[in-house]
């Protein structure tokens, strides 16, 4: 018998479930783009993104995913030989150096693994090191999608200038808007990339780019932008096309319309608050589970624990088969592991992760964290006692 049947929960870390009101306002015929109503939104839209991204500056919009504004960040400021340091703590980290490696810059990377935060001095010591200041950016990634480590992007600044260095400091946010708290001026970021389908809950297909007047006078001084990922005419448009390079991607900004003042309603502070706890809960019970058996959060320490996605480590075959089973039996889909072993390795189906950003609550947190146990139980995995308890806990509050 299977219990699949019913609203299917897209429990990945991103495409993220999205809201109803954020698909009604989709579905509705195309406006005009040369005049009226769409225009005025997409102007208002600005300010509102720069308050999520926590900055006074730049804010600029892309049809594209999160590789397209890896590309379109980089493209401004980053040109053929320039040298770029890339402190990693997971495959998203190194992702976005091949991107740069693809545009003609020398990488370099400190590879800090798969389970350990980033050590603060090593990178203050490379960038000593660097005293002719052949590199340009040091790209951080927040929230490392892959393994759920939370990277303090304020101590990152504080790195840089403890070793004088004036790099600019670029940050992926893509997991982490929205659901992890992040001020890029007062973390001193000064370019932050951010896409539509995480914690901003619209379909996949527009990405952000943020920059401060640092970052502008970069791109000032470089030999050539290419036309379509400049970011100078979207940021300041004489004409409305300017936003986009070309037509405007219609339906994705009503929804985004609609996303943005669920979040102003709630509140940026009280929508980090929720990610936190309901976070909180997940730790819990994966802590009880694996009191009696194999599962294991990824990251250890819980100050280094993004609030938008867990990394977890079960053991092959255990998490293929829990996945498996979580969506043909009780219509909950959870995430792969990613970039923890690589593609012929028997381990990799050892891994799973949970997305837990954007549109989610308590009953989607424990619903997940119920079936999760069932999983266990059908695939015979063995683990602790108590775990939902310890979750009801956490989501009942003090
Ligand atoms: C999802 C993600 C990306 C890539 O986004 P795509 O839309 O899949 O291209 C990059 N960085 C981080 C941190 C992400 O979470």
């Amino acid at each position: 018998m299977r219990l699949s049947n019913g609203r299917p929960y897209l429990a990945i870390p991103g495409p993220s479930v999205i809201p109803e009101a954020v698909l009604r306002a989709m579905h509705r015929s195309s406006p005009n783009i040369y005049e009226g109503e769409l225009i005025e939104m997409t102007h208002g839209l600005i300010p509102d993104l720069k308050a999520l991204a926590g900055t006074q500056h730049q804010a600029t919009i892309y049809i594209g995913n999160g590789h397209a504004v890896w590309e379109a960040s980089l493209s401004n400021v980053i040109a053929p030989g320039d040298r770029v340091l890339v402190p990693a703590t997971g495959r998203f980290a190194t992702g976005w150096a091949e991107v740069a490696e693809g545009l003609g810059a020398e990488v370099q990377l400190i590879d800090f693994g798969l389970r350990s935060p980033m050590d603060f001095d090593r990178i203050t010591d490379t960038l000593r090191a660097d005293s002719d200041h052949r590199i340009k950016a040091v790209l951080g990634v927040h929230v490392d999608t892959s393994t759920s480590i939370k990277t303090d992007m304020g101590q990152l600044r504080a790195a840089l200038d403890a070793a004088g260095h004036p790099a600019l400091l670029m940050a992926d946010c893509i997991a982490s808007l929205g659901c992890d708290p992040f001020h890029m001026d007062a973390m001193g970021v000064d370019v932050m990339i951010a896409a539509s389908q995480k914690g901003v809950m619209v379909p996949p297909g527009l990405g952000f780019v943020f920059f401060n007047d640092k970052a502008a006078n970069v791109r000032a001084n470089m030999p050539r932008v290419s036309r379509y990922w400049d970011w100078v005419p979207r940021a300041n448009p004489d004409l409305y096309y300017q936003f986009f390079a070309g037509t405007a991607p219609t339906h994705h900004l009503y929804g985004l319309r609609v996303a943005l003042d669920m979040i102003a309603e709630e509140g940026l502070n009280n929508v980090f608050a929720r990610h936190e706890r309901l976070a909180q809960a997940i730790w819990a019970a994966v802590i009880a589970w694996g009191k009696g058996g194999p599962v294991e959060l990824n990251v250890r320490d819980a100050v280094h624990r993004s609030n938008a996605v867990t990394a977890l480590r079960i053991g092959a075959p255990h998490g293929t088969n829990l996945r498996r089973w979580t969506q043909d039996n009780a219509g909950v889909t959870l995430g792969i592991g990613l970039g923890m072993s690589t593609r012929d390795d028997p381990n990799g189906d050892g891994f799973f992760r949970f997305g837990h950003m954007g549109h989610v609550n308590a009953h989607m947190v424990l619903g997940l964290l119920s079936t999760v146990q069932a999983g266990m139980q059908a695939c015979h995995i063995p683990f602790g006692p108590g775990a939902l308890d310890a979750a009801t806990k956490v989501i009942s509050g003090p």
